[in-house]
């Protein structure tokens, strides 16, 4: 009798991705393009996808932005895995990563003021104060982490391989700011540990911090993860990306289908015309099922006329 063999999997089952918004305006076109990007690269690989609010700054964060964002996603049917992880409400654990690391000596005050480092060229700190390193820092003070050694290189998903010389390009970074608050990318590799993600995948416009971020997750031993970076939306008018920093607006949801169509034809899907008018849950099934990334390879910005998707 021949014995019956389960099918070979075809999905990746430990695929584990996530959406990080800052919650400091609306969710704005751009964002819910970086959000159905990462939304269908894990559900097309039956992988596990969650929600981060990056609700670190405080004087930055937006009362009801956090909820808000999160409405949006549903409006359009992207549904997140187990709870949202908020990052205000980790900040014990990015303190005891920063210990840790102090105690290696990684880390030091630096007393730096702005108008010191302004003077300076280039914006890559030249380590002035490395010499306290293991000392009692001074009153206030910035915490920074030292880099060292050659290129840190990585194999981007969609732009290839992305080099950077921490040293002479970016300089000892900040991982603890002056006015007590603690920097992304040291946030950003211990959470997307805790949280298990596999594979990150977000807008381009944050692949320049990619380097110190793999330099962070090197020195506290978290595992490695892939890197997928997204182009931005840029306004066809202004030339500008659509950021909040820009002051983009939310973009219209009250018509989800016909936002997420217009959206997999800026994600270079290529939706078939016939899903034009088709309900949205139906338009995200045919998108899970047909997402191919590799459709964004070497694209930095695409152009949208975001008006289109104003209320
Ligand atoms: N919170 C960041 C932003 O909204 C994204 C962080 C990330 O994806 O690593 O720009």
């Amino acid at each position: 009798m021949r014995e019956s063999f389960p099918s070979p999997p075809t999905r990746f089952p430990e695929y584990r991705g996530r959406f990080a918004p800052s919650p400091t305006g609306p969710l704005h076109l751009g964002s819910l393009y970086t959000a159905l990007a990462g939304f269908l690269q894990a559900r097309s690989r039956g992988g596990a996808w969650f929600l981060r609010i990056d609700d670190l700054d405080p004087p930055r964060t937006v009362p009801g932005a956090a909820d808000r964002i999160q409405r949006g996603l549903e409006a359009l049917g992207l549904h997140w895995d187990g709870s949202v992880l908020y990052q205000s409400q980790r900040l014990a654990a990015y303190a005891a990563a920063l210990d840790r690391l102090r105690e290696a000596g990684w880390v030091y005050a630096c007393a730096c003021s702005r108008k010191q480092l302004a003077a300076h060229a280039a914006g890559v700190y030249p380590g002035w104060c490395r010499a306290r390193i293991g000392q009692p820092p001074p009153a206030a003070h910035a915490l920074r982490v030292r880099v060292q050694g050659g290129t840190l290189a990585f194999d981007d998903t969609l732009q290839g391989r992305i080099a950077q010389h921490l040293e002479t390009e970016v300089g000892d970074f900040i991982l603890y700011r002056r006015d007590a608050v603690y920097a992304y990318p040291l946030a950003t590799v211990l959470d997307d540990a805790a949280q298990g993600i596999t594979e990150v995948l977000r807008g381009i416009d944050l692949m320049d911090s990619t380097p110190r971020q793999i330099h962070l997750e090197r020195l506290l031993g978290l595992p490695a993860k892939t890197y997928a970076h997204v182009p931005v939306l840029v306004d066809a008018h202004t030339g500008q990306k659509l950021s909040k920093q820009n002051l983009a607006p939310a973009a219209d949801t009250a018509e989800p289908g016909r936002l997420l169509f217009h959206l997999l034809g800026l994600l270079k899907q290529a939706p078939p015309a016939e899903l034009a008018g088709a309900a949205a849950a139906e338009i995200l099934a045919w998108a899970v099922e047909n997402w191919e990334v590799r459709r964004l390879a070497g694209i930095e910005s695409i152009a949208v006329d975001a008006r289109r998707f104003q209320p």
